[in-house]
């Protein structure tokens, strides 16, 4: 039988327990959420390997399938799983093609020659060579400069053997982009609310929800899938969906309303809510007298903040705005302010999350069926190690008296921190000196590409590991290939939801081409770092085994089942009826009003700030997620790119008029800084946008010299490029970048050199 791309997508979407699920006639507006194929692989010739997907963050937990030639056939979701309930969507089903991307990373490569970012240079090398090199300018800039000016950016599973091998070697700076130019703001903004962060994935009860209210976030094209799952059965069942997005996205188009704001007034709109939702009474009157701190004063602070003045500031209907709060009042408490994942807009980011954070409260959804429910997470004991050593010095260091709300490295902060005298800091703060960079393209996940050049230009060694040659790449002294998930063991997945739960990743077939487990790579350099005390398992499978025995299991058990799910601690998922709560803020109460940001110098209760709109002839710069792709990660996946393979710029057909363009026409874009982007870009004409705002699927336009992103090289445009207006919250360090205008280039413009 010839299997073509598409069948792979299609195949890997029926897994036995999403076929009940997929009974939802709603999951069809997500491509990949297909039904039946007649030509189904036979199951009983094909051998089955517990995974769990790394395609994206959610983690679903699957099955990978060999045939007897030891070649994956297909991957299909593990049905014990909470996250996928045994179904895996579009990107997921085609993850694959990462083990089959001929354009993988193969060797290790060290540049000899040459500077930074000029990846002709490097040469193939010995991973012994590779290894040494990267261990000899740790140790050497340990000796010189202390462990903590090594630091490590990271994202994936793969993270933890990284971190583990860094905090032996003494350094605590361990950042993720997932954190400041991602959801940053909303767990600072739950924490001050509720005492805890939203953490991943976010405790909502979905399925049981009578209203949801989605703010610029996309689900059916973020595709996280439970999530998504969950939200076409609420549908099914009669709930209400609100959709608070410039653009007609998938998740509006499945509204009962949606409301088409006008970008950077989200705030006026939720004070709004929460000014009718008080004045009205339409909170939960018990709830918020027994839980929650601050009513009166967040009563008088809202009083002015009507529907007809939200409706000045955001563009909408006041009468619109109306009917959503009272859409929400009868739903609660089974009603849900989603808390959002990619927040970092306009750099008061904390406070429009706080407001969502107060809007759930007042509806009394926090810990209640419908809304949020009380996720737990199961307790791993880990393999015995020495105790890590305490730095004398950490991030922090570089930013006195900032960010002290703030759990996570900035990643961004780490970066600025890099570049000697940009920052006016105290002397005996750590300029960082080395960078691991681990599964993560810097170059497109941090904002101001420029800033991010010169940080690395700064630093005295850098290496990098990944599966594919992303822009980062091409700017590493040392490349490291590492296996992908699908050859690989990783730590156990261990996630809160609603029961605890374990799963397996295991390798169904070797590594390709000379690919080495981040585990390997991890204890290789530890070992060569004199770090053995921390690394005195033989191998991976010594280190799960141990682990899982532990708790009465063992790798061999997690091998046939791939998901093991616990009983909850907590029996009950919700809080129970008038129970007595304690939580984790200053007062033990929800705090309506933050005494934690108060104590900081920050304003308690939610400020709205009057951003920047566009000047004539620019248009507000959005970028969002496709189905089948994961940030730039996926775009030369062969699979999932026969989907999509470029990102094309929506505009509204009053503005493509203005301009003369139509559908299909290449165009390039340039910002409010002058910068142009590299690669053209086509145009969309759309109603789905308003005329003051144009948007872009974000990943796109790759355009590493050399090193071989052969397929996605200068398909699209680089959404990042634009993104030279960073906004920074100074309550939670998250970058701010939907500050941005574009105008349009009809012709193309003169070629400039690029170096990225
Ligand atoms: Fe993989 Fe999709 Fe699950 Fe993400 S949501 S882990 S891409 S199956």
């Amino acid at each position: 039988m010839k299997t073509t791309r598409r069948d792979f997508i299609k195949i890997g979407s029926m897994g036995a327990g999403g076929l009940a699920i997929a009974t939802s006639p709603l999951l069809n507006w997500v491509p990949g959420f297909l039904k039946e194929d007649s030509e189904v692989l036979d199951d009983s010739k094909l051998k089955r390997t517990a995974t769990y997907c790394e395609v994206c963050f959610w983690k679903c937990a699957a099955w990978t399938y060999t045939d007897k030639k030891g070649k994956i056939v297909k991957l299909i979701g593990n049905e014990e799983d909470q996250q996928s309930n045994g179904r895996l969507c579009p990107r997921g089903t085609g993850g694959l093609g990462m083990y089959y991307d001929k354009d993988r990373l193969k060797k290790p490569l060290i540049r000899r020659k040459g500077k930074r970012g000029e990846s002709d240079y490097f040469e193939e090398a010995s991973w012994e060579e590779a290894l040494d090199l990267i261990a000899e300018n740790m140790d050497r800039i340990k000796k010189e400069h202390g462990p903590e000016c090594v630091a490590l950016f990271s994202h994936g599973s793969g993270t933890s053997h990284f971190a583990h091998m860094l905090k032996a070697f003494g350094s605590t700076n361990i950042a993720a982009p997932s954190y400041a130019q991602c959801r940053g703001p909303r767990e600072v903004g739950f924490d001050a609310t509720f005492g805890e962060s939203v953490g991943s994935p976010e405790p909502l009860d979905i399925r049981n929800t009578k209203c949801m209210v989605l703010i610029g976030s996309h689900l059916g094209e973020n595709m996280h899938n439970g999530q998504v799952q969950e939200m076409a059965q609420a549908i099914d069942n009669g709930a209400t969906i609100i959709t608070v997005d410039p653009r007609f996205s998938t998740a509006a188009s499945k509204s009962k309303i949606w409301l088409p704001i006008k970008p950077a007034t989200d705030l006026a709109l939720l004070l709004a809510w929460i000014n009718v939702i008080i004045n009205d009474e339409l909170y939960d009157k018990k709830y918020v007298e027994k839980y929650t701190y601050g009513f009166d004063l967040l009563k008088n602070h809202v009083k002015n903040f009507t529907p007809e003045w939200a409706a000045t500031e955001t563009g909408l209907d006041p009468n619109k705005i109306r009917e959503a709060a009272y859409e929400m009042g009868a739903a609660s408490p089974a009603v849900i302010i989603h808390p959002g994942r990619h927040v970092t807009w306009y750099g008061d980011d904390t406070q429009r999350s706080r407001a969502i954070a107060i809007l759930n409260a007042l509806l009394g959804s926090y810990g209640r069926r419908g809304g949020f429910y009380i996720a737990e997470k199961f307790k791993l004991p880990k393999f015995p190690h020495p105790p890590y050593p305490k730095p004398k010095r950490t991030w922090r260091d570089a930013f006195p008296g900032s960010y002290k709300l703030v759990h996570e490295v900035i990643s961004s902060g780490v970066c600025e921190a890099t570049i000697p005298n940009q920052m006016a800091r105290p002397e005996d703060t750590c300029n960082f000196k080395a960078w691991l960079v681990y599964g993560t393209n810097l170059l497109s996940s941090l904002p101001d590409i420029n800033n991010t050049i010169e940080a690395i230009k700064q630093l005295e060694f850098i290496a990098v590991i990944d599966t594919m040659p992303m822009e980062i790449t091409g700017w590493a002294d040392v490349v490291l290939p590492e296996a992908t998930y699908l050859e690989r063991y990783d730590m156990l997945r261990v996630l809160k939801h609603r029961k605890p739960s374990i799963a397996l990743r295991a390798p169904a077939t070797k590594p390709l081409y000379d690919s080495k487990p981040g585990w390997w790579i991890a204890k290789q350099l530890g070992e060569r770092l004199g770090l053995q005390e921390f690394f005195k398992f033989k191998n991976i499978e010594e280190e799960l085994d141990w682990q899982l025995k532990k708790i009465g299991s063992s790798l061999e058990e997690m091998k046939k089942v791939g998901v093991k799910t616990f009983d909850r601690t907590y029996d009950d998922l919700y809080y129970r009826n008038g129970e007595e709560l304690e939580f984790g803020t200053n007062t033990g109460k929800i705090e309506l009003y933050s005494t934690a940001l108060a104590e900081e110098g920050y304003d308690a209760m939610p400020v709205y700030t009057k951003h920047p709109q566009p000047a004539p002839g620019f248009y507000r710069f959005i970028y969002g997620r496709a189905p089948m792709h994961t940030f730039g990660k996926t775009v030369n996946n062969p699979y999932l790119a026969d989907l999509m393979d470029e990102n094309s710029v929506w505009v509204n057909p009053k503005v493509a008029k203005d301009w003369g363009m139509r559908n299909g026409k290449e165009i390039w874009l340039e910002n409010q800084d002058g910068v142009v982007s590299t690669f053209p870009v086509k145009v969309r004409v759309t109603e789905r946008i308003r005329s003051d705002a144009v948007y872009v699927v974000h990943g796109f336009g790759h355009n590493n010299k050399g090193m071989g992103l052969k397929r996605s090289h200068g398909k699209g445009m680089n959404d990042t490029e634009m993104i030279t207006n960073v906004m920074n919250d100074k309550i939670s360090g998250g970058t701010g970048m939907r500050g941005n205008f574009v105008t349009f280039l009809l012709e193309e413009p003169e070629k400039k050199e690029t170096t990225v």
